[in-house]
């Protein structure tokens, strides 16, 4: 299975839950916004992804099956 994951970057307030959750696949971008950046968009396992999307208090965070 892959997924696609996206953070959408309106919704997104850089509180620094999903970087707290999964470091593995989230950092802070620093900058005049601080915006969550994925080190990866595509994954063959979502791993603590999911843990990361589920404490995204504005849910920011979407998993998408690719097949
Ligand atoms: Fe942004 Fe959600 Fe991550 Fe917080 S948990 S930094 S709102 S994507």
């Amino acid at each position: 299975m892959v997924y696609n994951i996206t953070v959408d970057r309106n919704e997104c307030i850089g509180c620094g839950a999903c970087e707290a959750q999964c470091p593995e696949e989230f950092e802070l971008e620093q900058g005049s916004e601080v915006k969550a950046k994925l080190k990866k968009t595509k994954v063959d396992e979502l791993g603590c992804i999911k843990e990361a999307a589920d404490v995204c208090p504005v849910n920011a965070i979407k998993i998408e099956e690719v097949n």
